[in-house]
C-alpha cells in the first residue's frame, strides 16, 4: 500500500502501478519470451517469460494486495489456476468439497486428479457435524465456495477455518463470484484464495484467466514452483487486459449490485416463479452469515419457475439476455446448470445438491434495470403452459 487507504484506490494503484522509467501510468505489456542476460548467470531479475514476466508479475502483485495475501500468482484459466493449487498435495491426499463445487472443479479431481491418487470427498461444509465426520487423516484440504455456484449457498468462512485451522488443513476459497472488493477470504481465516478471473475480475467476457493468491511465504514458494514447472501461465497481453479491468471493477460490482438486488426482488414477488437463491434477500439460506462476511449478496441469482411452465421456453423467449456459459461481465447471462455449468457432475449427485432440471442461472449485467426486467418478464409470460 502506498499513499492510499481505500480498497477503490488500491484497485487502480495497487501492486506495481504504470512504469517507473517512461512515467507511462498503465503497465506496459512486456510481449516477449525471454531476456538478454549481462553475463553468465547475470541477469537483470528476468530470464523466460514463464518463469516470470513483468506484466504478469504486476498483476500478479496487484491480486496479492487487493486479497490481502503474500503472494499472487496469474494462470491462463481459472481450472489452471485450481490445477496448480491441487498440485501442492499428493497421492493418497484427500480434499473435501462440497456437492455443488464449480463442476470443473468437481471434473478435475473426479476424472484427472484421481488417476493419481489425489481424491475429493464430497461433504456439506454449511453444516459443522456434517463436515468434522468428513475429515478423515488423510484429508489435506478443503475447497470451497461462498456463495457457492449455483444455488448461491453460503458457507460461513470463519467458522469453517477455526476447525481447518485446527486440524492443519488448508483451506482454499474459490472468490470468484464476490471479488476481493465484496469478500476477502484471507481476512476471514483462509489460506488460499482462487480466481476464474474470466469472470468478475476480467468483467467483460473477453479473456479467460484465473488467479491465486497464498497467505505465506512457504506456500508462494511451493506455488511458484509448480506454476513454473508446470507452466499454465497467463500471457502478458491478458495480463494487461485484467489490470485493465480490475481498475474499474469497484464500480462495475456496485452497479451489478444494485441491478441484481432489483432483480431479486422482481423474481421473488413473481407468481410463476418458485424458489429464489440470491443471499441477497433477507430470507435466503446464509443471508445473516454472508452479510457478516461479504459486502452484500453479489450479482448472481438462480431460481425455479412453478410447474405450469416450461424452463426451455424460457430460455428461448429471452430477447435482450444471452443463453451462455459463463458470468461476471457486463452484459447479462442466463444458464441451465443441469446441462451446462455442471453437467460434468453426475445427475444423483447433482439433484442431491439441489440442481434440478428446472434451475436458472442469471447473471446480472449492467444493462438498464427496467430493460432487464422487461425481458425476463416476457420470457416468463411466455414460458406458461
Ligand atoms: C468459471 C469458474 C471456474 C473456472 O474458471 P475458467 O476461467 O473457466 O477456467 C472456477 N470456479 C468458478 C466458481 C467459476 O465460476
Amino acid at each position: 500500500m502506498g499513499s492510499y487507504t481505500h480498497f477503490e484506490s488500491a484497485l487502480i494503484h495497487g501492486g506495481i502501478y504504470g512504469d517507473r522509467q517512461t512515467g507511462a501510468v498503465n503497465t506496459p505489456i512486456f510481449q516477449t519470451a525471454t531476456y538478454e542476460q549481462d553475463g553468465l548467470g547475470r541477469n537483470r531479475g528476468w530470464e523466460y517469460s514463464r518463469t516470470g514476466n513483468p506484466t504478469r508479475a504486476a498483476l500478479e502483485a496487484l491480486i496479492a494486495e487487493l486479497e490481502g495475501g503474500a503472494r499472487g500468482f496469474a494462470f491462463a484459466s481459472g481450472m489452471a489456476a485450481i490445477t496448480a493449487v491441487l498440485h501442492l498435495f499428493q497421492s493418497g491426499d484427500k480434499i473435501v468439497i462440497p456437492g455443488n463445487v464449480y463442476g470443473g472443479t468437481f471434473r478435475v479431481l473426479d476424472r484427472v486428479f484421481r488417476q493419481f491418487g489425489l481424491s475429493a470427498v464430497i461433504a456439506d461444509t454449511t453444516d459443522p457435524a456434517a463436515f468434522q465426520d468428513a475429515l478423515t487423516d488423510d484429508v489435506k484440504a478443503v475447497l470451497i465456495e461462498s456463495p457457492a455456484n449455483p444455488l448461491l449457498t453460503v458457507t460461513d468462512i470463519r467458522a469453517l477455518s477455526e476447525i481447518t485451522r485446527q486440524k492443519g488443513l488448508l483451506l482454499i476459497v474459490d472468490n470468484t463470484f464476490l471479488t476481493p472488493y465484496l469478500q476477502r477470504p484471507l481476512e476471514l481465516g483462509a489460506d488460499s484464495v482462487v480466481h476464474s478471473a474470466t469472470k468478475y475480475l476480467g468483467g467483460h467476457s473477453d479473456l479467460i484467466a484465473g488467479l491465486v493468491v497464498v497467505n505465506t511465504q512457504e506456500t508462494a514458494e511451493r506455488l511458484q514452483f509448480i506454476q513454473n514447472a508446470t507452466g499454465g501461465i497467463l500471457q502478458p497481453f491478458d495480463s494487461f487486459l485484467l489490470i485493465r479491468s480490475i481498475k474499474t471493477l469497484g464500480v462495475r460490482m456496485d452497479a451489478h449490485v444494485r441491478n441484481a438486488e432489483q432483480v431479486a426482488r422482481l423474481l421473488a414477488g413473481h407468481a410463476a416463479v418458485g424458489k429464489v437463491y440470491y443471499p441477497g434477500l433477507p430470507d435466503a439460506q446464509g443471508y445473516e452469515v454472508n452479510r457478516r462476511q461479504a459486502k452484500n449478496g453479489g450479482a448472481m441469482i438462480s431460481f425455479e419457475l412453478t410447474g405450469d411452465c416450461d424452463c426451455r421456453r424460457f430460455f428461448t423467449g429471452l430477447k435482450l439476455i444471452a443463453l451462455a456459459e459463463s458470468l461476471g461481465g457486463v452484459e447479462s447471462l442466463a444458464c441451465h446448470p443441469a446441462s451446462m455449468t455442471h453437467a460434468a457432475i453426475p445427475k444423483k449427485i447433482r439433484e442431491r445438491a439441489g440442481i434440478t432440471d428446472g434451475l436458472i442461472r442469471i447473471s446480472v449485467g449492467l444493462e438498464h434495470i427496467d430493460d432487464l426486467k422487461a425481458d425476463l418478464i416476457q420470457a416468463i409470460e411466455g414460458a406458461r403452459m
